[in-house]
């Protein structure tokens, strides 16, 4: 499995592309999160704007259709009282169809007006329609025998065949008013009856609708009291909400695509009309409802996107500004060694930690530079000595075999690491330079190990500074027992060695570096109590073209090292030009 880790993505990143990406993630997360905001309060409260439009939209419709019904109940109830009017209900049809058709003209709806006789026969009517057909078994006069009555929105019967023009003509419906006519005495001389077209109520809805509302695709329906729809389309679905006499109620219907918004108001009758229970539904589109919100959230990306666009140029430039003092810095370093007029770094400007890290760079190759002349003072020293040595084994040849074999000590004293007895830096260079002519001059490969004993502090602190010392030994032991003497081994300091391994490719380095490691992870040194038990982490790196000196390979080696630390440590890995490879793991 192919895994980075957090570490990796962050060692291949340079400072600025690291604070441009951050800026960039924090500031695209701050404008998603105003977007969602923004979404979730301008949707609320359109929502809210449009309940409060469509209660008003139902209310203003059941308010007219219970004011126009309730005149029409009053008109046809004074009719039938009507004092001036009482002795013409039993005198000759012809007056009673004169004064109907007086009423009828008053206004269009009223489709026709009927007396009916006690016994179910029409005596009179508008037009003369109907006149000697019996009624008896039509609900309007059965109730309207007894007491004034309103009969809900039913199919025309009777009148269909009479008024209907075509035979494609919508079927006629009508709403009925019924009320009993009596005579100066009391005694029931009759049911006067009106049949109004429903069409009125389409009329009504036009008049309650604004333009822009049915632009917007907002409707307003009339249902009865069983929820079967008396105006507006016949697959509507709101049985659910309508069957409950409740008072007004708002809420999404989702049988219809992308969700209907829906209030639902019903009507209440006014005075003396009782009213029929119809409800009207008020209806507008959620997509609709939601557009301005949307909107606004799609203002809210373009000039977020635009400001993260902004703020990622500003962090580039800013991280570039301070990210150049160090480049300088690491590019001096680097040449350090390396060209002869190079010795020391400029002082770097651009922050104080800058500063500081610059000066205290210079101090450093400053003490460096004075224990470098140290150094080549004792090695003069050392040829002093010699010197006089050779002239003393002119004077006697026991002499100089004495000295010459003190010359040697000395020699291996100063090459030779004194508590493990390996050979030190020092002594070490001059093989890998070897090593790195003989790849040049006839391709015979060499690879460099760089091992550290992991978590070496914690051993000083558990057992002290003189176990310490003794587990720096055992390692050095351990590894040198397991080398060819072709092979040199040095310790670097602390508890770092070096390997440099000859006629040896990238392969055979890293199974020897593994082998070694579980030797190490095997070795118990002990101690007055208990035996110590240690890993270490091994860097390879192998000859090839691209290394301009031996410092170069001995610092990928470094840097392997240091790759198996941070993938955990006990494990090896090896230098390549773009990475750094696991060879194993514990
Ligand atoms: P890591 O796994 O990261 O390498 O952890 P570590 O604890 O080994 O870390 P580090 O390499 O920084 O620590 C090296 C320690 O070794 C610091 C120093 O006190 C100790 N040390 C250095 N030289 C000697 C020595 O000659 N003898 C002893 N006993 N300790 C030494
Ligand atoms: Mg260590
Ligand atoms: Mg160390």
């Amino acid at each position: 499995m192919f895994r980075v880790s957090a570490q990796e993505i962050r060692d291949s990143l340079t400072l600025r592309w690291q604070t441009a990406l951050l800026v960039a993630a924090v500031c695209a997360g701050a404008v998603g999160l105003a977007a969602a905001g923004g979404a979730i309060i301008a949707r609320g409260s359109a929502v809210r704007a449009a309940d409060r439009e469509l209660e008003t939209l139902a209310t203003t419709m059941a308010d007219r259709l219970d004011h126009h019904m309730f005149e029409r109940y009053r008109e046809i109830k004074n009719i039938a009282a009507f004092p001036t009017l009482q002795q013409i209900w039993e005198r000759d049809p012809d007056d009673i169809r004169r004064t109907l058709e007086l009423v009828q003209s008053s206004l269009p709806e009223y489709a026709w007006l009927g007396f009916a006789t006690p016994d179910g026969n029409v005596r009179s009517a508008t037009k003369g329609m109907l006149e000697g057909v019996s009624v008896a078994s039509r609900p309007w006069f059965v109730n309207g025998m007894k007491d004034a009555a309103v009969e809900d929105v039913h199919d025309a019967k009777l009148l269909d065949k009479l008024l209907r023009s075509s035979p494609e003509q919508e079927p006629f419906r009508f709403v009925d008013v019924a009320i009993p006519v009596r005579l100066p005495g009391g005694k029931l001389a009759g049911v006067l009856g009106a049949h109004m077209s429903w069409t009125w109520a389409e009329d009504v809805r036009r008049t309650v609708l604004s333009a822009e509302q049915a632009e917007a695709g907002a409707d307003v329906w009339v249902l009865s009291r069983s929820g079967e729809v008396l105006l507006g389309p016949k697959d509507l679905k709101l049985l659910e909400n309508t069957k409950m006499d409740a008072g007004v109620r708002v809420f999404t219907d989702p049988t219809t695509e992308g969700g209907m918004r829906t209030a639902i108001v019903p009507t209440k009758g006014y005075q003396d009309y009782p009213g029929l229970g119809w409800q009207i539904a008020a209806r507008k589109p959620v997509a609709v409802i939601y557009a301005p919100a949307n909107y606004l959230v799609w203002q809210i990306l373009a000039i977020g996107g635009a400001a993260v666009v902004a703020a990622t140029l500003v962090a580039w430039f800013v991280a570039g500004t301070v990210a150049r003092p160090l480049q300088r810095l690491s590019e001096q370093l680097d040449s350090i060694g390396r060209r002869s007029d190079a010795t020391s770094v400029e002082r770097q400007h651009g922050s104080k930690d800058v500063l500081h890290l610059s000066s205290a760079i210079r101090s450093l190759l400053r003490r460096v530079g004075a224990a470098e002349a140290e150094q080549q003072s004792s090695s003069s020293t050392i040829a002093a000595l010699k010197l006089e040595l050779e002239n003393q084994a002119k004077a006697s040849e026991e002499k100089t075999m004495r000295f010459g074999a003190d010359l040697h000590a000395l020699r291996i004293l100063a090459d030779t690491d004194s508590l493990t007895g390996l050979l030190n830096r020092r002594a070490f260079l001059p093989y890998a330079e070897d090593a790195l002519s003989y790849y040049k001059r006839y391709q015979r490969p060499f690879s460099i190990l760089m091992f550290d004993i992991d978590h070496f502090k914690r051993i000083n602190d558990t057992f002290g500074h003189a176990a310490g010392d003794d587990v720096i030994q055992a390692v050095g032991d351990l590894i040198s027992q397991e080398i060819r003497n072709t092979d040199k081994f040095a310790r670097f300091g602390g508890e770092e060695f070096v390997l440099l391994l000859r006629e040896t490719d990238a392969g055979i380095a890293a199974d020897l570096a593994d082998r070694l490691r579980e030797k190490v992870a095997d070795l118990r040194v002990p101690t007055g109590g208990r035996d110590i038990t240690l890993t270490v982490s091994v860097g390879c790196a192998v000859a090839d073209e691209t290394g301009r000196d031996v410092e170069d390979f001995i610092q990928r080696a470094d840097e392997a090292l240091y790759a198996a630390k941070a993938a955990g440590r006990n494990r090896v890995r090896s230098f390549r030009d773009d990475r750094t490879h696991d060879r194993s793991a514990a």
